[in-house]
């Protein structure tokens, strides 16, 4: 038995979920939010308790000290050493990240190296690394990539169209992302098709960064995310994938700056651009329900978009075995699930049970398709930080 930590760094946070491995039982989780104010808030769940506190925490360091302190307050360890190795969550790991490694020097240079593909997570991520190595410094950590399940791609599926000497010289490509989730969810989903040769499955995480992932044999064949988490199907704040011309255009049209309208592109639009109303889906919905025409329309274009991405990957896997939802969205929503099923019904041969849909939320599992249904839907809550604290065991403890 060990204690291993599943961290996620961002830039002014840090989540983690400790475990006692390889029984995967967790034994507290939590977050420090608002690193580098005053008010920074920390807050820790253990035992089906849970602490709240608010202190000034001025940078990384001390947030993974206060959640030390936090641990050994509360008894879950009696000393930081009983923690035998800590996994990070790594959003872009490139093309040189397959699978996860150890952190050394080589990947803090190959993740360093990776900035500009993601500048505000890959530097959270070293930040995150290095306070983590400060405070536990004998002990192994590992990185976990995000994109390292998406590798598997072949060039046609993973290579824009552009001067290939681009592609070469720039690194720009699909990567994709929430590649841990697809990994796991596409493990979990197996006994579902135990019939299947091939097992091909449509994956859909959809949280309010979302993507589709064509799976066979639990291999990625295809992502929808793209260079970074702009492409791809309409989000509840980005706008997926588009003619480029739009952006061109919109910068000539509107006067804007490149960064502004960047981050419209990124923070105002799909969903909440759309409807005009949030970037939580679940206010856009209310407000489709009640009639809202933009918002009515926003959950149309969306159902729409992941339709088709639907049909994209059903043909590229050359058929479908199973299709899976999953992530904030794909977990509790009826309204969402509906749009993008009721919109690939008559051409898959996909049945689904409208009882089922509305009360497989809140963390449940099981199937939304009918026994009839040509391709088996299932909801099954998806789990990074299993995945994250299961390779830190096995690379660093087994
Ligand atoms: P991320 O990790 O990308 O933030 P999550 O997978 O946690 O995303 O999903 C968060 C999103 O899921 C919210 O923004 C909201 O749109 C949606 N969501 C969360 N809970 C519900 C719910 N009960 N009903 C409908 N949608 C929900």
């Amino acid at each position: 038995m060990a204690k291993v930590m599943a961290v996620n760094c961002g830039s002014s946070s840090v989540k983690f979920k400790l475990y006692e491995m390889p029984e995967e039982k967790v034994l507290c989780s939590g977050i420090v939010e608002r690193i580098g104010h005053d008010d920074g808030i920390f807050t820790i769940k253990w035992d089906g308790q849970k602490d709240t506190k608010t202190l000034p925490v001025p940078d990384h360091g001390y947030a993974v000290e206060i959640v030390a302190k936090g641990m050994i307050e509360k008894n879950i360890i009696a000393h930081l050493d009983e923690i035998k190795a800590v996994g990070h969550r790594v959003v872009q790991g490139g093309s040189y990240f397959s699978h996860s490694v150890l952190w050394d020097d080589d990947t803090v240079k190959k993740v360093e190296s990776l900035i500009p593909l993601a500048p505000l997570h890959n530097k959270a991520h070293l930040t995150g690394y290095f306070a983590f190595k400060k405070a536990l410094p004998k002990v192994p950590q590992i990185a976990v990539f995000d994109t390292a399940f998406h590798q598997t791609m072949e060039p046609e599926d993973y290579l824009y169209p552009i001067p290939y000497e681009y592609a070469e010289k720039y690194h720009i490509r699909r990567y994709g992302a929430h590649g841990t989730s697809h990994k796991y969810l596409s493990e979990v989903a197996e006994k579902y098709i135990p019939e299947s040769k091939d097992k091909k499955m449509i994956i859909c995480h959809l949280g309010s960064g979302a993507s589709i992932t064509a799976v066979k044999n639990g291999k990625c064949i295809a992502t929808s995310m793209g260079l970074t988490p702009l492409g791809g199907i309409m989000m509840n704040s980005r706008t997926g994938d588009m003619d480029p011309s739009v952006y061109y255009q919109l910068l000539a049209m509107s006067g804007k700056d490149n960064e502004t309208l960047f981050q419209e592109l990124n923070k105002k639009s799909g969903l909440y651009g759309v409807s005009g109303i949030s970037n939580d889906s679940r206010e856009v919905e209310d407000a489709a329900r009640e009639g809202h025409p933009r918002a009515v329309l926003a959950m149309n274009l969306w159902g729409r978009r992941v339709a088709d991405f639907i049909g994209q990957y059903y043909v590229r896997l050359g058929g479908c075995d199973l299709i899976v939802f999953s992530a904030g969205i794909g977990e509790n929503s009826p309204d969402c699930r509906e749009a993008a099923l009721d919109r690939i019904g008559e051409a898959l041969g996909v049945k689904y049970d409208k009882e089922l849909n509305n009360t497989i939320i809140r963390g449940k599992e099981g199937y939304l398709s009918t026994p009839d249904s040509k391709i088996k839907v299932v909801v099954i809550p998806t789990d990074e930080e299993v995945m994250i604290a299961r390779d830190a065991y096995n690379i660093c403890l087994k």
